[in-house]
C-alpha cells in the first residue's frame, strides 16, 4: 500500500471540483467516510451527488482537489485499480447471462479460478437470498430480484468503498421500504463501506449511520440522521427534510418539527413552560397515521402540526377555521444559520 492509511478512513475529499462548461457540480467538497460506515449523499436533482460518486469511482476527474481511498491518493488513477464497484439505477445486467453468470463475471475478468468463482458467487446468492434462481436470466426475475443480483455483483468483489447510486428509484414504494432495511442489514453483515446516493429523506434516515445534505454542490451538512433531523443548521437542510415550521421571532430564525407542536383549543391551558401563540386552523389532512393541521398563527406565519390519529375517527373533522392555540417546548425550537444555498457565500 502507498502512503499511511489514516485510521479507520475509508474515503477523504479535500476541496474536490467540478465543472461542467459553467455549471458548478461539485464547488468545493470536502468529506470523510469512515470504515464500514453506511454513508448517504442527499439533496435534490442536481445537487450535484452523482457527479460526487462518478468522481470517488474514477469515471470523472476533479478540476482540483484529493481523493484518498484507504488512505492512497487516488486522484488520476483509472476506475480499474481503485478499490470500489458502483451499482447504478437501472443495474446494468448482463441479459445473456444467467444470475450466477452476471455475479461472477468480475471475478472472471480478474482471473479468479473457477472454484473460488464458485464458492465466492454462492456466498453472495445466499446473502442476497437468491439461492435457487442462479440459472435465471435477468428477464426472468422481478425488479426487486435483479436488484439483488446487481448487489451482489459488487459485492462479490470485495471493494473497500460500494458505490451506490439511487438503486432503489426503480421499485415500489412497498419494495423499495423492504429493500432499504434489507440492504441496510447486508451492509452490515458484509462490512464494506457503503457511499449512497438517494434524493429520498426517508430513504436517508433509515438507512444511514451519517448522511451529508448537498445542494448546488456544496455540502450543506453531515452527521447521524437524528442530529440532521432534529438540528438542521440551515433552512435548507431544514426545508429539505421533512417538513419545517420557520418562525422569526426577536431577531431570531428558529424551526420547529410538525410533530413537536401540540394544538391546544381555544382555552386549553398549555403545561408550564411552553411557548404558545394563537391562530386560526386553514386546512386539515387526515393522512391515515396522523392528521396534518396548517394553522395560522396571528402573527403571520403557517405552521403545520401533525396530530397522530389515536382517538376515534371523526375527531379532525369541524377543525378548520377554528381558532386554536398552537405549544411547544422552547427545547424544541431550534435556531438556525442562514442559508448557504442562495446568493450569499
Ligand atoms: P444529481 O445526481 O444530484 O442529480 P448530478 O451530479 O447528476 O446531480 O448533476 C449536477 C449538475 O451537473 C447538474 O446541473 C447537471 O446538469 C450537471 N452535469 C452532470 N453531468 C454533466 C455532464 N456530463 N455534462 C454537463 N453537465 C453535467
Ligand atoms: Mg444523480
Amino acid at each position: 500500500m502507498i502512503g499511511a492509511r489514516r485510521e479507520g478512513l475509508a474515503l477523504r475529499l479535500q476541496g474536490i471540483r467540478k465543472s461542467y462548461g459553467h455549471v458548478v457540480a461539485a464547488d468545493g467538497i470536502d468529506l470523510e467516510v469512515r470504515e464500514g460506515e453506511f454513508f448517504t449523499l442527499l439533496g435534490p436533482s442536481g445537487s450535484g451527488k452523482t457527479t460526487l460518486l462518478r468522481l470517488i469511482a474514477g469515471f470523472e476527474r476533479p478540476d482540483s482537489g484529493r481523493i484518498e481511498l484507504g488512505g492512497r491518493d487516488v486522484t488520476t488513477l483509472p476506475p480499474n485499480v481503485r478499490e470500489t464497484n458502483t451499482v447504478f439505477q437501472d443495474y446494468a445486467l448482463f441479459p445473456h447471462m444467467s444470475v450466477a453468470e452476471n455475479i461472477g463475471y468480475g471475478l472472471k475478468v480478474k482471473g479468479i479460478p473457477r472454484s473460488r468463482r464458485r464458492e465466492r458467487v454462492g456466498r453472495a446468492l445466499k446473502m442476497v437470498r437468491l439461492e435457487g434462481l442462479e440459472n435465471r436470466r435477468p428477464n426472468q426475475l422481478s425488479g426487486g430480484q435483479r436488484q439483488r443480483v446487481a448487489l451482489a455483483r459488487a459485492v462479490v468483489n470485495e471493494p473497500e468503498v460500494l458505490l451506490l447510486d439511487e438503486p432503489l428509484g426503480a421499485l415500489d414504494l412497498k419494495l423499495r421500504q423492504e429493500m432499504q432495511i434489507e440492504l441496510k442489514n447486508i451492509q452490515k453483515e458484509v462490512g464494506i463501506t457503503f457511499v449512497y446516493v438517494t434524493h429520498d429523506q426517508e430513504e436517508a434516515l433509515t438507512m444511514s449511520d451519517r448522511m451529508a445534505v448537498m445542494a448546488s454542490g456544496r455540502i450543506q451538512q453531515v452527521g447521524p440522521p437524528i442530529e440532521v433531523y432534529e438540528r438542521p443548521v440551515n433552512e435548507f437542510v431544514a426545508g429539505f427534510i421533512g417538513i419545517s415550521n420557520v418562525l422569526d421571532r426577536d431577531g431570531w430564525r428558529l424551526v420547529i418539527r410538525p410533530e413537536k407542536l401540540i394544538l391546544l383549543e381555544e382555552d386549553e391551558p398549555a403545561e408550564p413552560g411552553m411557548s404558545v401563540e394563537p391562530g386560526v386552523v386553514e386546512q386539515v389532512v387526515y393522512v391515515g397515521m396522523i392528521t396534518r393541521f396548517t394553522v395560522r398563527i396571528d402573527h403571520g406565519e403557517s405552521l403545520v402540526a401533525v396530530r397522530q390519529n389515536m382517538d376515534a375517527p371523526g375527531r379532525t373533522q369541524g377543525f378548520e377555521g377554528r381558532r386554536v392555540r398552537l405549544a411547544w417546548s422552547p427545547d424544541h425550537a431550534y435556531v438556525l444559520e442562514r442559508a448557504t444555498t442562495g446568493e450569499e457565500k
